[in-house]
């Protein structure tokens, strides 16, 4: 398996890093959802973060879910990850290709919006662990992460996310930057991230995608904790739709036996489920032994 996740320490150790080329991640979701530049570029800075986050969390059962809206065109993106390193996520409109008239670059702020929010919820077990929020700064994902975990989490964060799409709308280059400030830090520390010349992530692993060059450039003191893989899997079955519809009321699942045939579209990766009759009785009937 490949690693594309370095965990390290740096600056007297009193800086933590996770660096992550989230090419094939971004491109996995690409294929998943036949998203267009701008929604790929969207949904692949949300996975790529949240991706960092599931590792960040210290219980390998802990799930973290992340939910941005800013009442722009693109709607919801909704982003889940866990610290095995899967990750997984959609956006409401899948084909938002827009670009600033200026840059030409893809106007991810316009199609995320900001008059919203980005809503972080941690599981463990089924059972919400936490859960913040905070108003989005720019829509453009990475500086509103940053000031999630400024404000939230109390931890001065730098977050650098990005992705480059190819012309034929594959994803060329795709990768996420977390440097966490612990709480031993000094100004000096302050004063070198001021300073550190971050380019856009996107670019520095289209010219050249390895990560240790990358952390080493940026801090030639970094100390490798630990290499770790993030990848895209849903994980969805007809047995697990099942044991969701057995969570609805007994009416609705009347109602919908009623209809005979109901299809289930999975939204993280678009597979369609049928369940006919036989399928429907057998879970009221599971439900009315339960009940
Ligand atoms: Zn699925």
């Amino acid at each position: 398996m490949d690693k594309n996740v370095l965990i390290a320490t740096a600056l007297h150790e009193h800086a933590r890093i996770y660096l992550l080329n989230s090419r094939q991640v971004v491109e996995e979701a690409r294929k998943y959802h036949d998203l267009w530049p701008t929604s790929c570029a969207a949904l692949g800075r949300t996975l790529s973060v949240t991706a960092l986050m599931g590792l960040m969390q210290k219980d390998e059962n802990e799930t973290v879910t992340v939910t941005i809206n800013g009442n722009g065109p693109i709607g919801t993106i909704l982003c889940v990850a866990q610290n095995n390193g899967e990750v997984k996520g959609f956006c409401g409109d899948k084909h938002i290709y827009q670009k600033y008239a200026d840059t030409h670059k893809l106007a991810v702020g316009p199609a995320v919006g900001k008059e919203g929010y980005l809503k972080v919820s941690k599981n463990l077990k089924m059972k919400q662990s936490y859960t913040s929020q905070v108003a989005l700064k720019s829509g453009e994902i990475g500086d509103d992460f940053a000031y999630y975990f400024a404000e939230s989490e109390q931890v001065p964060t730098i977050v650098s996310v990005g992705v480059l799409v190819d012309t034929d709308d594959s994803v060329k280059s795709a990768g996420a930057l977390i440097i966490e400030l612990l709480p031993n830090h000094v100004e000096s520390d302050v004063t070198y991230l001021e300073n550190l010349d971050l380019r856009p992530i996107s670019s520095v692993f289209a010219e050249d995608p390895d990560l240790k060059r990358y952390l080493y450039s940026l801090f030639p003191d970094a100390l490798v904790l630990e290499e770790r893989e993030v990848f895209y899997h849903c994980g969805c079955s007809k047995e697990r739709f099942l044991r969701n519809l057995l969570t609805l009321p007994k009416k609705d699942l009347e109602e919908i036996s009623a209809d005979e045939k109901i299809e289930i579209k999975c939204e993280f990766c678009e597979k369609i489920y049928r369940f006919d009759e036989k399928d429907i009785k057998a879970v009221l009937k599971y439900a009315s032994d339960k009940r």
